[in-house]
């Protein structure tokens, strides 16, 4: 379970009210049953389940598991999509290491919005599931543009067609965290917008391959090649 620390041996920590419904309704666990709780800062705790009554509950912490490790820096940027879709996207770039999630509206987007609320607990879910100590940080959607003209200078691989792009693994080889890697809507970029990416000076546009992916695939399959590379 994520927790929010400071955590050390001995302290009891309330459960948060979808925690302690995840653990009574859909796991079935009882005071006694043996937990983890882990954040960022702290590492992974043993625990255990000291009460437990409806959506309330409380842990007790015992020895540290594991201390907390640096993660490389690794931001998902996708364009906001179906809700289906996005909540699939943001499980999956949870687990791929993502550092920060950042909706972007562009022109061809279905949706005008995310829910940030719900993506975050999303990730949430998607962390403790793969016993990832940190979580991401899931932005408010926010305009390509508007994006582009605040980001850092990190290297930002930007996932378009064939014909415009260089092979993925050609920049792999040189890449360094922090970075970013964005994909477009169902729609794909408008040229625009492409043309906008291209002359920014941190942007590679990096090919997938000859297949047109749908986009939460092409996310998934551009983060888990990057998280090899950065060994996130
Ligand atoms: N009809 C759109 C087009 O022609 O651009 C297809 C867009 S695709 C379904 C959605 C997004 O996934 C694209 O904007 C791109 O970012 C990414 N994508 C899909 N296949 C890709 C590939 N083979 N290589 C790189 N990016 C890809």
């Amino acid at each position: 379970l994520h927790a929010e620390g400071p955590l050390a041996p001995g302290i009891e920590l309330a459960l948060t009210p979808a925690q302690a419904h995840h653990i009574g309704h859909v796991l079935r666990r009882a005071p006694g049953a043996a937990l983890l709780a882990f954040n960022a800062t702290d590492g992974e705790f043993a625990a255990e389940l000291t009460a437990l009554r409806k959506d309330r509950g409380a842990m007790r912490l015992g020895e540290r598991l594991r201390a907390p490790a640096p993660e490389p820096e690794l931001r998902a940027l996708v364009a906001a999509l179906k809700r289906e879709a996005m909540d699939w996207a943001v499980e999956k770039a949870t687990e791929l290491g993502a550092t920060r999630i950042q909706p972007v509206l562009t022109r061809r987007c279905v949706a005008a919005h995310s829910n940030t609320e719900r993506l975050s607990a999303i990730a949430r879910a998607a962390a403790e599931q793969c016993e990832r100590l940190s979580l991401p940080a899931v932005a408010e959607a926010r305009p390509l543009h508007a994006v582009l003209d605040a980001w850092d200078g990190a290297p930002l691989l930007v996932a378009a067609e064939r014909r415009e792009a260089q092979p993925i693994h050609d920049i792999l080889e040189r890449l360094t965290a922090p970075c970013g890697f964005l994909v477009g809507p169902e729609g794909g970029f408008e040229r625009a917008e492409l043309d906008d990416l291209a002359r920014r000076p941190f942007v590679s546009l990096a090919t997938l391959g000859p297949r047109i992916l749908r986009a939460e695939t092409a996310l998934v399959a551009g983060l888990g090649a990057i998280s090899l590379a950065l060994d996130a």
